[in-house]
Order: structure tokens, then sequence, then C-alpha cells
């Protein structure tokens, strides 16, 4: 714990990456804290059209593999730890993690946001076996199997869309009678075939031996239940959840403001405690997009090694 950092960056999403290319490039000694693998979400997506510069065979794997060795690159360091707990007061930060505990000047937070969860009894033990968060790393599994979509927002309309060009059948479970995804995305998605659905129902249990194979799903306006089995020849379907995004910050909770759970910051990503930084979705912003985290990263680095010079 000898070593105390300019730049500590936690999260090595496009943010984080952007923050270690800009700091690194700065020559500021930087250290980035990723809990699993590069890339955040992102890694979860299979085309990038969005992302200024990428063309057709962009990918969110492709593109953070180039970030990750741009940001190593410019001397950027990297270990894979899980941060536990914080102290951010003071001229000297720690980063309390499962393997070590490391300092620095500075902190950019980048930790991004993650799936929400239903939050029923099944799901985590099926995930991976019939639960999914994300139609473009699993919808293959699902050729010609029926599948189940869980929300009503662009996210799952425009997943479910997609689910159909390997499924068999869509039913997009909603717990109102009415989606809440743009209106343009509703027509496209009333005029798809192979698209149901199942109104005012949410799903209260997932079940199955090793795969997912049934589930009670409750009306909400008349509390009635009811079982749906798999096809016997099937013998599983899938249930991919798209209800919404939750920022990763409950190891920041106490230390610093949030509001709805996202980190408030400035213009210059400046938090409201001086040389900590936030970068990306686990801020309060309103595009959370990957040319928007990237921008908030080389900011928030720039920022860090103006607070250090200031302080020196
Ligand atoms: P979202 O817009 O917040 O929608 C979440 C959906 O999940 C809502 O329909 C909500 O129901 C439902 N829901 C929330 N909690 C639930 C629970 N516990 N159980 C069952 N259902 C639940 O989230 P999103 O679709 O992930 O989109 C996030 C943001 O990204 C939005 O701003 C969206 O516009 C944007 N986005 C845009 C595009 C696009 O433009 N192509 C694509 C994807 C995402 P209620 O409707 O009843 O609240």
């Amino acid at each position: 714990m000898s070593k105390i950092y300019d730049v500590i960056i936690i999260g090595a999403g496009p943010a984080g990456l952007s923050a270690g290319l800009y700091a690194g490039r700065a020559r500021l000694s930087t250290l980035i804290i990723e809990k699993a693998k590069d890339g955040g979400q992102i890694v979860q997506t299979a085309e990038i059209e969005n992302y200024p510069g990428s063309l057709e065979e962009e990918s969110g794997p492709t593109l953070i593999e180039r970030m990750s060795k741009q940001a190593a690159h410019f001397g950027a360091e990297k270990v894979f730890d899980t941060v536990l707990d914080v102290e951010l007061q003071g001229d000297v930060k720690t980063i309390k993690c499962e393997n070590g505990t490391y300092q620095g000047k500075t902190v950019i937070i980048a930790a991004g946001a993650s799936p929400v969860n239903i939050g029923c009894p099944g799901e985590k033990e099926f995930t991976g076996k019939g639960v999914s968060y994300c139609a473009t790393c699993d919808a293959a599994f699902f050729e010609d199997f029926e599948v189940y979509v869980v929300g009503g927002g662009d996210a799952a309309v425009e997943e479910a869309m997609y689910l159909t060009k390997f499924a068999r059948k869509v039913t997009v479970i909603h717990r109102r009678n009415e989606l809440r995804a743009a209106k343009s995305i509703q027509e496209k998605a009333f005029k798809n075939e192979k698209m149901d659905f199942m109104w005012d129902s949410v799903i209260k249990e997932l079940k199955g031996d090793g795969l997912l194979s049934s589930m009670i799903v409750e009306n909400t306006k008349t509390g009635e239940q009811r079982e749906i089995v798999a096809d016997e020849e099937d013998g599983l379907f899938g249930v991919f959840v798209f209800i919404g995004f939750k920022p990763q910050t409950e190891v920041f909770e106490g230390k610093l403001a949030l509001e709805k759970g996202y980190i408030r910051t400035d213009d210059d990503m400046k938090t409201e405690i001086p040389g900590v930084f936030a970068a990306g979705d686990v801020r309060v912003k309103s595009l959370r997009q990957v040319v928007t985290a990237a921008a908030d990263g080389a900011i928030a680095a720039v920022q860090a090694g103006k607070y250090i010079e200031e302080h020196e």
C-alpha cells in the first residue's frame, strides 16, 4: 500500500478506460480497478453503430478491447479487484478492495450501472439456465424456443423484436396494460406476428429442474396466479429481463450525495468532495451512451490533473 497514485479510476467501462487514456497521456500515475472484466454493459452489445467512427464490424467487445489497449499503452495500470469500502475525504483517498488497499490523490468513479432484477424466487438460480439480461448475448440459445420478455420500456420492446429473429414466439410480460416504449417502437412491435403481450402481469416465481421450465405469473389487477409451463417437446423456455438499470453505487452510500442512487457532479465531473470525480452511467445525466461516457472520462481525467497541479 506504499504507492500513492495520482489517479485511481474505479471501473473499466468506456468512461473509466477513457479516463485512463487521458490520465496516462498526461503522465499521471494511474490505476484502474475493475471488478470483473473490462467493458461494463457495452460488452453485451453485439453491434455498435452510434459511436462516432464505428462502422458495421464494430461490436462492444471489439471497441472495448481497443480502448483497454490504448489506456494500457499510455501507462494506466489495472487490477481486477472488488471495492469494499472507500475513504474519499482528505488529500489521500483510500480504496479498500477484496485483495488489497489502494491510495490515490484523486479518484474517478466510473462504476457504471447494472440491470435491475425481478427479485423473485428462482431468478438467481436460473440465470444462465433460462434467465438472461442480454438478448444479443443469449438469443441464439433460444432458436425456435418460446421466450418471454419482462418490461415495457424501449429496451424491453426493442430486445423482444430482436429475439423474434431467433425464438418461435416472444411474449412481452408487462406490469401495466400499456407500454412505456416510444410509439414508433410500439407500432413495429404490434405488427410483428411472432410477438404477443401479457398485460397487467408480473412473474412471481421461476422454476425448473436444472433449466427454466415453468413460472408463476400473477395478474396485477385481480391477484390471480397461473403457472406457465414449457412446451413438453422443448422442455425449457427463456425469460429475458429488461426493467431498467441501477447505478453501482452501494459502496458510496453515505460518502457522497446520491440522487436516486446516481452521483451528482458539475460539468467538470467534480463531485462535492475535492479530488473526487464521477464519469459515465454512474452519474446524474440525461444521456447514457458510450460516447457520453467516454467524454465524461476525458473531462474527469483532465480535471483530476488540474486538481493535482493546484494542490502541489
Ligand atoms: P425504462 O424506460 O425505465 O423502462 C423500464 C420498464 O420496466 C418499464 O416499462 C417499467 O414498467 C418496467 N419495470 C420497472 N420495474 C419493474 C419491475 N420491478 N417489475 C416489472 N416491470 C418493471 O428502462 P429501459 O427500457 O431499460 O430504458 C432505459 C433508458 O434507455 C430509457 O431512457 C430509454 O428511452 C433508453 N433506451 C432507448 C432506446 C432507443 O431509443 N432505441 C433503447 C433502449 C433504451 P412501467 O412502465 O410500469 O414503469
